[in-house]
């Protein structure tokens, strides 16, 4: 049996475990979620002591303990440190929901290569980022995370009624159903989406992310599309997402 293996992975969580060592949540390529412990890294000479912080990208060198079902990480090589998600209140709040997502759908399920292309794709980007953009390359993030687990609502056409989504007048998001409906049958509990954001979502979602984040969104549009996002993404993983209850009023 092969216990020790490596992987490229995102630390996506850290959390203390004792004085000195950090447990982490890592995403990686090939296997998902995995937890394991990083022995000393909380120690300022550790040679993990900044690799291990949340949204760098790794290659992990992990060894499996078979008594302790547990895998301990012997060594990290930094991929990319991505110093700049660190350096903003906004962007770490981005990326902290982001991670929150990953964990919460189980790394994407069986998707969960896809999911760890579009985290890796979207801290890139995000690490860049000026403040307008961090919200639309949220509103992407979410949106495509749904696509991957198969949850995103058609944008062209009514989820009731099959008519046309029309451009003009925008459409709704029903709290029941989690569709995107047309104004006939929209019911008056659902959120509407202004026309701006609509013709945002059917221009940009089958565009590659890079050239997605390139087109602009005016404000009132933005702030509704993140709304309906932050509800479609709840309701798909059945929870209030805590990053988005301590960013209130950050993304
Ligand atoms: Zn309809």
């Amino acid at each position: 049996m092969i216990r020790s293996s490596t992987t490229e992975a995102v630390v996506l969580r850290k959390t203390r475990v004792g004085e000195i060592h950090k447990a982490l949540t890592l995403f990686s390529r090939e296997r998902g979620l995995i937890s394991a412990i990083a022995h000393g890294a909380f120690k300022i000479k550790s040679r993990l002591r900044t690799t291990s912080e949340p949204f760098h990208l790794v290659r992990v060198y992990l060894y499996h303990d078979p008594v302790r079902d547990q895998y301990k990480i012997t060594d990290m090589e930094s991929l990319s440190a991505l110093d700049g998600i660190r350096a903003s209140v906004q962007r770490y709040y981005a990326a902290s929901l982001w991670a929150e997502v990953v964990i919460r759908s189980y790394g994407g399920g069986e998707n969960s290569s896809r999911l760890f292309q579009l985290l890796v794709d979207s801290l890139c980007l995000l690490n860049q980022a000026p403040k307008r953009l961090v919200t639309l390359l949220n509103c992407q993030y979410l949106l495509r995370f749904l696509e991957i687990v198969g949850q995103r609502p058609d944008v062209e056409r009514c989820g009731l009624c099959a008519s046309e989504l029309d451009g003009l007048s925008g459409g709704y998001v029903s709290q029941e159903e989690q569709v995107l409906v047309c104004g006939r049958c929209a019911s008056p509990t659902a959120l509407h989406l202004p026309a701006g954001a609509l013709r945002y979502l059917q221009r940009t979602l089958k565009t590659p992310l890079e050239a997605a984040v390139r087109v602009g969104l005016e404000g009132q549009s933005l702030e509704a599309l993140t709304q309906a996002t932050y509800f479609l993404v709840q309701a798909v993983l059945e929870t209030n997402l805590n990053s988005l209850r301590s960013g209130v009023g950050i993304l």
